[in-house]
């Protein structure tokens, strides 16, 4: 689905920034924003209010296999990680994550450890993405443990992750596990209970629901210290204080229901449009590599990487396409991607990598498009590239066509 943007009419390969919101959702959230009522008042439109929230909280739960009271609604997956570490290192002991993780567990961690190698294990990664669980075996010999916070889909390479080794090691072990799965989640099904984490967050707009909603799971059952972030009200059990953003969480249960009723199709589609980007990438710039083409990935998602070409620059000179060189979180950081540099991608490599994601309403037109504007830019970067003999930092000055 081509989008205006500044006149121009621009294919939007960013899903894992953030989606399109779904019809579905926007339509819900109108209605919503259309009513009056707090979902904590007890009068007649404070009930409808709650009844609403009620719905969406169900609808949630459905998409995820999970108990609806067992969801915490937030205002985003960076603030579930932050309840969930939070709580979970309440009584201390060492978190342990990967190296892969998003700021939002990585600094997180860091924060409330202070990062000592005691209090923090980072379990590095191999050139597949994939944390070695040798390690983490180790690890939880060697330490006493909060948590074990380990993403299920990387948001700059689509990785998954093989949770189910972790989790009988974990279990085993009496250590909680968290997941963050806000890339996961609405794109490929997944069945909470037969997970079997303890903690899961979650972020609407990845697969189109608003932006500023998101969810944490807490399984019943679960024994954690009660810390929340946000105090000063009873909301959501004690867990988020503040009055609840009812139109957000509408379209967040309005996009959970309408992933969730096509994510079997949508995954395939969406798989295929990948494969063909990939493909017909290669066929036209054969030097170009695709990271974590040899382990299982999200439906949408590729990080290609073109050797000695600045990924900024090609960027750049291809205004029509809206895609990401790094994850949208850490852009505008002079710094490589710590994903890429984990896998054990040199800097210059890092450097040269565009993330395309695609989702619910990628269209093969759009792939098309992406792919002839991606070579004509890579190969005008190229050429500036030998015009000038210049260093990667020269041709990001030059090459903003
Ligand atoms: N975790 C992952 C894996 C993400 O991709 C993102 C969003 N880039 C977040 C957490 C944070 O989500 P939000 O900004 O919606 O809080």
């Amino acid at each position: 689905m081509a989008h205006a943007a500044e006149g121009i009419s621009v294919v939007y390969l960013d899903y894992n920034a953030t989606a399109p919101l779904r019809q579905q959702a926007l339509d819900a959230m109108l209605t919503t924003f259309a009513t009056v009522g707090n979902a904590s008042s007890v009068h007649q439109p404070g009930r409808g209010a709650a009844a609403r929230v009620d719905t969406a909280r169900r609808q949630v739960a459905e998409l995820l296999g999970c108990a609806s009271g067992e969801i915490v609604f937030t205002s985003g997956a960076t603030e579930a990680n932050n309840l969930a570490l939070r709580a979970a290192h309440a009584s201390g002991g060492t978190i342990v994550t990967t190296a892969v993780e998003h700021p939002a567990v990585l600094e997180t961690a860091r924060y409330l450890t202070g990062g000592t190698p005691d209090s923090l294990v980072v379990l590095p990664v191999d050139v597949d993405g994939r944390f070695d669980l040798d390690s983490l075996n180790w690890t939880l010999q060697s330490h006493r443990i909060a948590v074990i916070s380990i993403m299920l889909a990387n948001n700059e390479t689509g990785i998954l992750t093989d949770l189910r080794s972790v989790i009988e090691c974990a279990h085993e072990a009496g250590v909680l596990i968290h997941t963050d799965a806000t890339q996961y989640v609405g794109r490929l099904p997944i069945d909470v209970d037969e997970l079997d984490v303890d903690l899961l967050s979650l972020s609407a707009h990845k697969f189109g629901g608003p932006q500023g909603v998101g969810a944490l799971v807490m399984r019943r059952g679960t024994s954690l210290p009660h810390r929340p972030l946000l105090v000063g009200g009873g909301q959501e059990r004690g867990w988020r204080a503040g009055t609840l953003n009812v139109p957000g969480i509408v379209g967040l249960g309005a996009a959970a229901e309408a992933a969730r009723l096509r994510i079997h199709e949508e995954a395939v589609r969406v798989t295929e449009l990948r494969d063909r980007l990939e493909a017909t990438l290669i066929a036209r710039l054969p030097e170009c590599r695709i990271n974590g083409s040899r382990v299982p990935r999200l439906p949408g998602v590729t990080s290609v990487t073109f050797p000695g070409t600045p990924a900024d620059a090609v960027l750049a000179a291809m205004p029509e396409v809206a895609a990401s060189d790094g994850s949208a979180c850490a852009s505008g950081a002079p710094t490589p991607s710590h994903v890429l540099l984990a896998m054990g991608l040199t800097r210059d490599d890092a450097e040269s990598t565009i993330r395309f994601s695609m989702g619910y309403a990628t269209t093969e037109r759009d792939v098309e498009r992406a792919v002839e504007a991606t070579e004509r830019a890579v190969q005008h970067v190229r050429s500036v590239l030998a015009a000038t003999g210049e260093p990667l930092a020269g041709v990001r000055a030059t090459a903003h066509v």
